[in-house]
């Protein structure tokens, strides 16, 4: 790429940008005066699409007009509401509908996942996380394993970046395998790292995971709606990722499961049920045996909450109306000119631990400023410019295709500059 840095090449290449009419569609904060944020934090909370409320409003209405009868009766039913989701959701991640189902929150659907799909024995019974894990994620698998009577302390093998590094090399964990993977049962791995925004190679791990006949889990919260994860082909056993951060549906909104297709029809799986894993067709007959259903549907519990998914449906059918190809590909240029940008500074103390590969990453980049301390990131936010500081000197900042622009990027940068 040629970019330039001037604010006129940015504007320019904002009037070039196809995808640029999207950014009207959000409702974008502003400040007390009413001058609009500069948004870098679509990888915490994604702004609010304006459909949203028309979404929730339907169900508030039809919730109003038929009380219980609009299980059936309301424009969308709710019976089948879930099922609205899943082709769109599907397409998101690369995956074919009957391994995709929105239900619960992610650490929600990573401990129901490994019910599933972490059955220690005496012998193989170690769970591999990156070191850098994201927090919930490592309380989850250590709780799983003391759940399992096992020593986290034994039990939790960590993928680590090399003494002096950030970022992960896919042979240290070939190397863990090679040398302990008879004890390994489970891998559990961010797909994209939250903190270095590192985008790890989905279908090597699973290769290098089933080649010790260990499972393979992939947390995506900071892939969906952001990389194509490809989830079907990887061939990865299963995967789960929130809604609320690059998909925008509200915090604290329902999240994603991924159950691979070879899984779909195995009834002997161990799992927990409820009655909306019970076979639709006969879930209201109330007083059949349990009969599992086909597919990722087959780990719901309970009937979801509607208000939620309304939010996700009025996010999916954007992303759908638009598909991934062409947000990536804004994506990549977007992401692009920000490093263009920063490397422009003319520092020593700045270092993008992000890889440079664009394979390697998403929109986000991870920017350490040496010397720093949170005071930088308050002097942003006091200029419009809202990012997330991480301790000791990281800036954690995701140019979103959907709603940032190249003069977003332009305009953070300068500033960055100026304070340095
Ligand atoms: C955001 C995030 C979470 C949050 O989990 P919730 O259950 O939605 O609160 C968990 N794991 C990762 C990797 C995340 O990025």
């Amino acid at each position: 790429m040629n970019y330039q840095n001037t604010l006129a090449y940015a504007q320019q290449q904002d009037n070039e940008d196809k995808l640029s009419y999207l950014r009207d569609k959000f409702h974008i904060p502003t400040d007390k005066k009413g001058n609009p944020w500069l948004y870098f934090t679509g990888n915490s909370l994604g702004l609010q699409p304006k459909t949203t409320q028309q979404y929730i409003q339907q169900e508030l209405d039809d919730w109003a007009k038929f009380g219980v009868e609009g299980h059936f009766e309301a424009k969308n039913p709710w019976m089948p509401y879930h099922e609205l989701l899943t082709n769109k959701m599907a397409k998101i991640v690369g995956a074919k509908p009957i391994e995709v189902v929105v239900m619960n929150t992610l650490t929600t659907n990573l401990h129901l996942l490994m019910v599933s799909f972490y059955q220690p024995t005496k012998t193989k019974f170690k769970i591999v996380i990156e070191s850098d894990a994201f927090p919930s994620d490592r309380y989850a698998v250590e709780s799983q394993l003391k759940f399992h009577g096992f020593n986290p302390k034994e039990a939790l093998v960590e993928w680590s970046p090399r003494k002096g590094e950030e970022l992960l090399h896919i042979e240290d964990l070939e190397n863990i395998l090679e040398k302990d993977g008879d004890a390994i049962a489970l891998l559990l791995i961010g797909g994209l790292n939250y903190y270095t925004g590192q985008y790890l190679d989905l279908k090597r791990i699973a290769e290098l995971g089933h080649a010790k006949n260990c499972m393979v889990g992939i947390d995506l919260a900071h892939g969906a709606g952001n990389i194509q994860p490809n989830l079907h082909e990887s061939g990865v056993d299963f995967a789960a990722w929130c809604t609320y951060k690059y998909l925008n549906s509200g915090p604290g909104s329902l999240a994603g499961l991924f159950v691979h297709e070879k899984h779909a029809n195995n009834k002997d799986l161990p799992r927990f049920a409820g009655w909306w894993n019970h076979n639709k067709e006969t879930r209201f007959n109330m007083r059949q045996p349990f009969d599992v259903m086909p597919g990722a549907e087959g780990w719901q519990l309970s009937n979801p909450p509607i208000l939620s998914m309304a939010a996700i449906r009025a996010s999916l059918d954007m992303f759908d109306e638009i598909g991934m190809d062409a947000l990536r590909e804004k994506s990549e240029k977007l992401t692009g000119y920000f490093e263009f940008l920063i490397n422009e500074i003319d520092t020593d103390r700045i270092k993008i631990i992000t890889p440079t590969k664009t394979s390697e990453r998403g929109c986000q980049l991870s920017i350490q400023v040496k010397n720093a301390d949170k005071s930088l990131h308050q002097k942003l936010t006091d200029k419009n410019i809202i990012t997330d500081w991480r301790e000791p000197d990281v800036i954690r900042c995701a140019p979103v295709p959907m709603y940032n622009t190249f003069e977003d990027v332009f305009t953070m940068v300068s500033i960055l500059k100026t304070l340095l």
